[in-house]
């Protein structure tokens, strides 16, 4: 069962961050994050957030937009971040070793509307859109609510 679990406004770059980070604290290998939203709307800002605080390196996070996948050893395990706006075919994803890795790793997965039927059931997925003021941004959390009660204290009420 999939249902609305939060909207969260956020009117900073720095409160998305920080909402990232709270999430990220609690992920744990298997847990699926759809980002969709338009261009601009955020989903790397977060993503990068999220993948930053988890990391036991500093290391850079740039936009998987050419790569379609960067992958991340982080104190939580293996975690891969896609930006799938260029993929042209779903089966892509198998050779990328994505469905793959919605098993074993934690995923964060831009345009996840590119995956068509091989979008994880059990996703949780983020909804970003821009706010009427220009560093507002609307995030809405969708999921089932079982699957995801680990993540429940960790969002704004
Ligand atoms: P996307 O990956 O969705 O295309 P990006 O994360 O690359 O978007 O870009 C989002 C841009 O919006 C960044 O430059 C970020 O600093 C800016 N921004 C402004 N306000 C916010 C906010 N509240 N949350 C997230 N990003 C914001
Ligand atoms: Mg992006």
């Amino acid at each position: 069962m999939s249902v609305s679990l939060a909207r969260v406004t956020s009117v900073s770059p720095e409160e998305t961050c920080a909402l990232a980070r709270r999430l990220g604290a609690a992920l744990v290998p298997g847990d699926v994050l759809l980002l969709s939203g338009d261009i601009g709307a955020g989903k790397t800002h977060f993503a990068r957030c999220l993948i930053q605080s988890l990391l036991t390196m500093p290391e850079d996070v740039p936009s998987p937009t050419f790569t379609l996948v960067q992958t991340y050893d982080t104190r939580a395990g293996e975690l891969w971040h896609a930006d799938l706006y260029r993929l042209s075919d779903p089966d892509q994803c198998a050779e990328l070793g994505l469905t793959d890795a919605f098993e074993t790793a934690i995923c964060l997965v831009e345009w996840p509307d590119r995956l068509a039927d091989l979008a994880p059931a059990e996703a949780l997925t983020l909804e970003f859109s821009a706010g009427p003021e220009d560093t507002e941004r609307r995030i809405i959390l969708t999921g089932d609510p079982k699957r995801w009660a680990h993540l429940a204290d960790r969002v704004p009420a």
